[in-house]
């Protein structure tokens, strides 16, 4: 593949992308992934310009409404990765007054440091397990990211499942809540594992960061999930497109994302060195 394979795939992904918004205009779901929180006033002014034009639903009513194909309008879920602790600070309390479903997607190593490390930039404080208790009282959802926060791809098969059950199972331990959702770290994973989610893993759904929106009738349980800087988001113009939808935007995420898979970043690499290949055991898992 090189840069005219790319342009290739852009122009039919760009393609696609407009002609779905036009043939089914009100018949989808976009799904939009943050991790740090905006400020509560502009997050509570986002929401609520949002509001005006989608129908805010959880990821378990949004499967309901792509299993049915029964939309009345477009449909939005904001979902948080790694439990920043911003989340608690602002969006916790916008969502709880607002009553606008979210999902945090918890990474438990993370929460246990209670620190989330960034690949660029100083680590941030996470949420603790006290106010994540506080944000599944006030009716919000928790899923899974993994225990390690690691690229599944590089793990053994055995490994990567064992991220995400571990994960779910100390999530259940902590809170006291079922766990039916998870996002995958990065967004990456293998064939064989995506198989695993579909036909064997107790899940319901599975994010990915394919910066796409969820059009009925629904395939497997992976949904199609479109990342954005909170600064980014009050340029948004919710009523047309995401920014990320133009041909030039197109073009980049499949140069990037060749760029990324021919060569894999050094915390990749240093991950893959300690993966061993071993047994999965819990206990000696969690301290990788
Ligand atoms: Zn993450």
């Amino acid at each position: 593949m090189n840069i005219f394979g790319d342009l290739w795939l852009a122009a039919g992904d760009w393609w696609t992308t407009r002609r779905l918004r036009f043939c089914v205009s009100q018949r989808y779901w976009s799904i939009v992934c943050l991790h740090e929180s905006p400020p509560d006033t502009l997050l509570r002014a986002t929401l609520e310009r949002a509001a005006e034009h989608y129908q805010f639903v959880s990821l378990e009513q949004g499967l309901q409404h792509l299993q049915r194909g029964d939309f009345k309008r477009p449909l939005l879920t904001i979902t948080y990765d790694d439990a920043d602790r911003s989340v608690y600070d602002y969006a916790l309390a916008v969502h709880a007054d607002l009553k606008i479903p979210a999902c945090v997607y918890v990474c438990t190593g993370y929460i246990r440091e209670g620190l989330r490390h960034l690949t660029h930039g100083s680590p941030r404080p996470t949420m603790t397990w006290q106010e994540l208790s506080e944000w599944t009282a006030a009716g919000l959802d928790v899923g899974g990211h993994t225990v390690n926060h690691i690229p599944l791809a590089q793990a053994t098969s055995g490994r990567a499942r064992w991220e995400i059950t571990a994960s779910m199972q100390a999530i259940e331990d902590k809170l006291g809540i079922p766990v039916r959702h998870f996002a995958y770290p990065w967004g990456i994973y293998t064939d064989e594992l995506a198989d695993w989610v579909d036909k064997e893993s107790p899940l319901e759904s599975m994010a990915t960061t394919v910066s796409a929106d969820n059009y009925p009738p629904q395939r497997g349980k992976h949904l199609y999930r479109r990342s954005l800087m909170p600064s980014a988001i009050c340029g948004i113009n919710w009523a047309r497109r995401f920014p990320e939808d133009s041909f030039v935007q197109t073009f980049r995420r499949h140069f990037y994302r060749r760029i990324l898979r021919s060569q894999a970043p050094v915390v990749f690499r240093e991950f893959h060195a300690a993966d061993t290949g071993k047994s999965c055991v819990s206990e000696q898992r969690e301290d990788i």
